[in-house]
């Protein structure tokens, strides 16, 4: 019910990749001013049925918070306090730095990080004005340290990037595989369906190394060694292959690799995968007995497979449990990456990273970067196929090298998030220019930037955010944005204009930029948008490929129009073998222990906007490292002393946590906490930032460390 004088607006949460409809009931007080005064669940939106998790339901309060910027800040000095700017004046100040740049450096010396928070508008934006006009391939997001390896993996295995199935697999699967990923926590919603149907019959099966929340729930929990998932899923497949669980007709008219794998999965035995994965041979057995017996049966993955140096790899021998069952691309089966931020999905799909370009291209493929000049009214040969960037990691590098001179951090908060932050801090040292967008003026990185640019948050502005399971949602305007504050796609127009790109820049509207991207249609991977339109995302989400304005709203499936095709060259999925590799690191004597870091239920990344919610807070109130009991006696180390978190790059100091939810010789941190809240609370000040060489996300999932009381 509403109350009198109460509107309400159906738009999207903000947070998590699940992308669940929300409802804010807006106000207008006696001052005419509007404002949130309730956020709910939509109940007509597919992801979540009217479900809201914490973060979201608290979506008023946040909306509410001090804090944000209403102007541009400036500061003639590093090291000087930021002084209030009006917004136009450091929208010149931005370009005539970024253009004085390219001109005595070349293009390559500027750089853009962008993020999975943007709206689809800005993230297209973004690229369009680095890779179109100012003609550097120093473009980034912060998906590389999120979903790069499963974007990598899908793209290896299936043809493309994107999953083949959707959230209504969620309602039909038999048997669920939930490895290296804590759904209960950090896509709660997601995990209340598929709890569902749990207690409808189906089994859960949940592979982590803590024993998190999601794994209280499991009908079999495998407690594995840090690091070892190829051998697991190898030794999986062994057992399929070995039972005749596997789908031969399948195999045979859909996939292509499969006569190389025998011979190579004969050394994932149960024994030899025990021995590398510290499980129960029997337990194995289980889970391959669960899979293999299942009608159908769905895998759900986010950072623990992805966030490792062989990351990818985890992805292609995942897709290939699925390949040699046939559990694909039908209701029930299939693998499906969960994605962690709002619009990541769309971002890839706008080619944020690296060599990506509009819908699902590549700078490395000539016809594709035809395809996007014409789009965007450029010059034969204005975009380049050189100097592509590998990776988040090397774009703070050449930053601290010198090489990069200018960088442009929009809606990201990298000095706070990105493993072996040391290397983010030298680079926005060492560069002679940087801009920070946001929308609260405090942050990690905010503190390092030159010109500080005003953002609206997404319930202050028009956009399409695209979830997990490639539904785009409109979201809408709220509230106004505070004093000069201003959409993140407005801003980016504004330099990009004053930079003297008038001609690829003068948009009125959201929508505008949005009906420019429909044109990017790839008929190649069936990413497709030309049958959505803002108003017919007014009336509800849509799922790509949409290739209809009367087409269904739902296309949960992908790949079968016309009978199953997958948009490799032959048409077929490809099998990879895919052997384990150690990570990294692996404990020594001088650091005997291995770190995990991830999320905890009630927080946001790096608490720019939950870290302002009172509610929030009082249900997680702070950092920790969790260690296991034993380790904690041979330590002398009792709950909430503190401990120094100790690797080669840098140290953290957090109170502990004495639990047996971690291994012995483990421990956990979340990398919520850092500098705003305290000294040597950052754990990515200790993480490593050694690189999946295909995907070049960082190994944050493992590293050595020491503890000791501090
Ligand atoms: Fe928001 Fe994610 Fe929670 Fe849904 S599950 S309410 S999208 S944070």
């Amino acid at each position: 019910t509403t109350s009198p004088g109460t509107q309400q607006i159906r738009t999207v949460c903000s947070y998590c990749g699940v992308g669940c409809g929300i409802v804010l009931d807006v106000a207008t007080g006696p001052d005419g001013r509007r404002r949130v005064v309730k956020a709910s669940g939509d109940k007509e939106h597919p992801a979540n049925r009217g479900r809201l998790c914490t973060k979201g339901a608290t979506t008023a309060d946040m909306l509410a918070a001090p804090g944000r910027l209403t102007t541009a800040l400036v500061r003639d000095d590093r090291g000087a306090e930021p002084v209030p700017a009006p917004v136009d004046a450091a929208v010149r100040e931005t370009a005539r730095r970024l253009r004085e740049i390219v001109d005595e450096h070349g293009p390559d010396a500027v750089a853009f990080y962008v993020s999975g928070q943007l709206s689809l508008e800005a993230q297209y934006l973004a690229n369009k004005l680095a890779k179109g006009f100012v003609r550097t391939n120093q473009i980034e997001s912060n998906s590389r340290l999120c979903m790069a390896s499963a974007g990598a993996g899908y793209k290896l295995s299936l043809g493309a990037d994107g999953p083949p199935g959707s959230y209504d697999d969620l309602d039909e699967a038999d048997v669920f595989l939930v490895i290296g990923s804590n759904m209960a926590d950090c896509h709660p919603i997601l995990f209340l369906r598929l709890m569902d149907r749990v207690k409808a019959g189906a089994k859960l099966i949940v592979v982590d190394p803590r024993r998190t929340a999601t794994a209280a729930k499991a009908d079999l929990f495998l407690q594995i060694r840090p690091g070892t998932d190829l051998a697991l899923l190898n030794g999986l497949l062994h057992l399929l292959h070995e039972n005749g669980h596997t789908d031969e007709g399948f195999i045979a008219r859909h996939t292509e690799g499969w006569e190389a794998m025998p011979a190579f999965l004969a050394d994932y035995t149960p024994a030899a995968v025990a021995g590398i994965t510290g499980l129960a041979e029997e337990d194995i057995r289980r889970a391959a007995r669960l899979i293999g017996e299942s009608k159908e049966w769905t895998s759900c993955w986010t950072m623990g497979l992805n966030q490792s140096t062989h990351g990818t790899w985890n992805t292609n021998a995942l897709v290939n449990l699925h390949l040699a069952t046939g559990a694909i691309c039908r209701p029930g089966s299939g693998p499906f990456s969960l994605t962690g931020q709002p619009n990541a999905m769309g971002g890839r799909e706008m080619g944020y990273m690296g060599p990506g370009l509009p819908g699902q291209r590549s700078v490395l493929v000539e016809e594709e970067r035809a395809f996007v000049e014409e789009l965007w009214g450029l010059q034969p040969g204005t975009v380049r196929a050189d100097g592509v960037g590998r990776g988040t990691v090397e774009m703070f590098q050449k930053m601290a090298d010198g090489d990069i001179k200018a960088c442009w951090i929009m809606c990201t908060n990298p000095v706070a998030s990105v493993a072996n932050r040391k290397t983010v801090i030298e680079g926005l040292e060492a560069a002679e220019f940087v801009v920070a967008q946001d929308v609260f003026a405090e942050t990690e990185t905010n503190a390092y930037a030159d010109v500080v640019l005003p953002g609206a948050l997404w319930a202050e502005a028009e956009g399409v955010l695209v979830n997990s399971e490639r539904g785009l949602t409109l979201a809408r305007p709220a509230l106004d944005p505070p004093g000069e504050a201003m959409a993140d796609w407005r801003l980016i127009a504004a330099v990009a204009r004053e930079m003297g790109y008038a001609e690829g820049f003068s948009y009125d509207s959201a929508e505008e930029v949005f009906e420019e991207i429909k044109r990017a249609w790839n008929p190649k991977t069936g990413w497709d948008l030309r049958g959505v339109t803002y108003d017919r995302l007014r009336t509800g989400p849509v799922q790509w490929p949409a290739a209809r304005e009367d087409g269904p709203s739902r296309n949960p499936i992908r790949y079968v129009d016309g009978g199953l095709t997958f948009p490799t060259p032959s048409g077929r999925a490809v099998f990879h073998a895919r052997p384990h590799m150690p990570p990294a690191e692996l404990p020594d004597d001088d650091f005997p222990f291995l770190l995990n870091t991830g999320r905890v239920q009630h927080q946001w990344h790096t608490l720019t906007k939950t870290g302002k919610v009172e509610k929030l807070n009082k249900l997680n109130p702070g950092p920790f490292v969790e260690m296991h009991p034993e380790d904690a006696a041979a330590l002398g180390i009792s709950d909430g002393d503190r401990v120094e978190v100790a690797s080669r790059r840098g140290r953290a100091v957090l109170p502990a946590v004495v639990t047996d939810r971690v291994r012995p010789g483990c421990c956990f941190a979340p990398f919520h906490w850092n500098d705003l809240f305290g000294e040597y609370l950052s754990v990515n000040a200790v993480t490593n930032d050694a690189l999946d060489p295909v995907s070049f996300q960082p190994e944050f999932k493992v590293c050595a460390v020491a503890l000791a009381k501090v």
